[in-house]
């Protein structure tokens, strides 16, 4: 099944069940604590705290979102993109845990012919918060799902909540078993690469106080309206579909993958193991076809290339995408063979990509060859710090390899692979101290910024997992690396 169909199915059965239609919101998200869209319940945000009167009171959306928090499992992990779709449905104040569940099991396991998608329940499992006995006799009593698939877990795991005072509740989430060949039985408490999360089910019930942490707090008491929140990743569904082994060989991102594969001349092979000769070549095709797709989302909503933001999140994602490509042996600006490949694999669900093709491309291609002149002039400077390290008879100190990504913007990990060929080792230890002090410089920074929003900061925050609290690209890259 095709991702265009499961969306189709997915707003065809809630709005069935009596929810409104509500289209995708921007990738950028309105509120301006906030770097991106993070989840289809950010645009509901202000119905879901009750700041806003809702127009109704379902609701099912298909929302773009982008999480830069997992940048760095993408194409290692099989279900991590940085840019996906979130299939939700939401109540406010109307139907709560009975429904919501009751929902979400007939729509996985109704026939296809019937307008479901088809799972076969012996393959489903399913967790809930271990003090919710409530969730637990609804899934065991009335779905009738057999005990031994249900677990337990902690607050850590499946309770939502904002990080302070306020709105909170537990969790139930669904998830996909792949089979023995990926990995060891017993649940998702055993594994998390066999068992794919594909659903989490959000019940909103109780007003929280004494917020210690966010898996430390009281529960003060039931809120008044309950609401429901729920989010289902479309492509961890449609790579379970398509019976294929990770979301970036799904239909809207496979191509992309492809054709990097034919750029470089490499053949994709599916590798899951790092043991695997072909799975570092592998991986990168897989963040080629991430990467591209996102940075054609995020500037089809009005994202342009920068040094801090949203822009640089952007920028970051097109350096990676070439980077990768040069890893996998191709030089030349190869966008303009990627991106087209990327627009048809979205253009059927997102027209506008099509549509706006010569804006996006301009600036997609311009952020390429801007980098290539980049890589080319920091390859001067770094010969010049390699031959004096040499004839000293020295490491390449750390000063050099920071003033080269910081004024150069030459990244870290090019620097290393080049002074290995050039038989120079690197002072990595050095270069990420200087890193660590300019990060806590940055975060210091952002610190001050923030005081004017607080409230909805803090509550943003916690939404997006570490989202906004965002310092700058190249530092985790960097450091993941250094570190191997
Ligand atoms: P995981 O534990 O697998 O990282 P999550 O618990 O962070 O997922 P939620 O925040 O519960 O995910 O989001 C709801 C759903 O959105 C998930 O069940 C999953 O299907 C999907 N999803 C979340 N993150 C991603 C991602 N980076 N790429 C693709 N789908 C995702
Ligand atoms: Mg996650
Ligand atoms: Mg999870
Ligand atoms: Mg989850």
């Amino acid at each position: 099944m095709k991702s265009q169909e499961i969306a189709r199915r997915w707003l065809d059965y809630f709005e069935g069940q009596g929810h409104t239609r509500v289209p995708s919101a921007s990738l950028v998200s309105s509120d301006p604590s906030l770097l991106f869209t993070v989840a289809g319940m950010v645009p509901f945000i202000p119905y879901l705290t009750a700041r806003e009167v809702p127009p109704y009171s379902r609701a099912t959306s298909i929302q773009k979102c982008i999480r830069t928090a997992d940048i760095e499992e993408v194409g290692k992990t099989a279900r991590h993109g940085t840019f996906f779709q979130m299939c939700g449905n939401f109540s406010f104040g109307d139907y709560f845990k009975q429904d919501a569940i009751a929902m979400a099991w007939d729509l996985l396991t109704r026939s296809v012919a019937d307008g479901g998608f088809g799972l076969a329940p012996e393959r489903l499992w399913v967790t809930v918060y271990q003090d919710d006995e409530e969730a637990l006799a609804i899934w065991r009593d009335e779905v009738g799902f057999p005990a031994e698939r249900i677990q337990k877990f902690g607050k850590k795991d499946n309770y939502w909540n904002t990080g302070q005072p306020g709105p909170g509740g537990p969790c139930s989430e669904i998830f996909y078993d792949r089979g023995p060949e990926y990995g060891r039985d017993g649940g998702p408490q055993a594994d998390e690469d066999r068992y794919i999360e594909i659903w989490n089910l959000v019940f909103m019930q109780y007003r929280l106080s004494a917020v210690r942490s966010k898996d430390d707090f009281d529960i003060a008491g039931e809120l008044p309206k309950k609401n429901i929140d729920t989010g289902l990743g479309l492509e961890r569904l449609a790579m379970v579909l398509q019976g294929v082994e990770n979301m970036y060989e799904t239909d809207q991102v496979r191509p992309v993958l492809d054709k990097a594969a034919e750029l470089s001349g490499r053949e994709y092979t599916s590798a899951e193991s790092d043991d695997d000769p072909h799975h570092q070549d592998d991986v990168r095709m897989r963040v080629v076809a991430d990467h591209i797709r996102s940075a054609l989302m995020l500037i089809t909503d009005g994202v342009s290339p920068s040094n801090e933001g949203r822009g640089y999140v952007l920028r970051r994602l097109i350096r990676r995408a070439v980077r990768a490509m040069r890893l996998l042996g191709v030089e030349k600006a190869c966008l303009p063979d990627l991106l087209p490949v990327s627009r048809d694999a979205m253009k059927g669900v997102y027209p506008e990509v099509e549509r706006d093709f010569e804006r996006i491309s301009r600036i997609a291609y311009a952020e390429e060859k801007a980098f290539l002149r980049t890589i080319a002039s920091g390859t001067a400077r770094l010969e010049e710090a390699v031959r004096e390290s040499r004839s000293a008879g020295r490491a390449l100190s750390g000063e050099d390899a920071f003033s080269l990504h910081d004024t150069y913007g030459f990244p870290i990990d090019l620097t290393l692979e080049m002074a290995e060929e050039a038989g120079v080792s690197v002072d990595a230890e050095r270069f990420r101290s200087l890193m660590l002090e300019q990060r806590q410089r940055a975060q210091a920074d952002a610190r001050g910024k923030k005081a004017g929003h607080a409230d909805m900061t803090v509550f943003n925050e916690l939404l997006a997992s570490g989202e906004t609290s965002f310092t700058g690209y190249d530092e985790l890259t960097s450091e993941a690396i250094v570190r191997g």
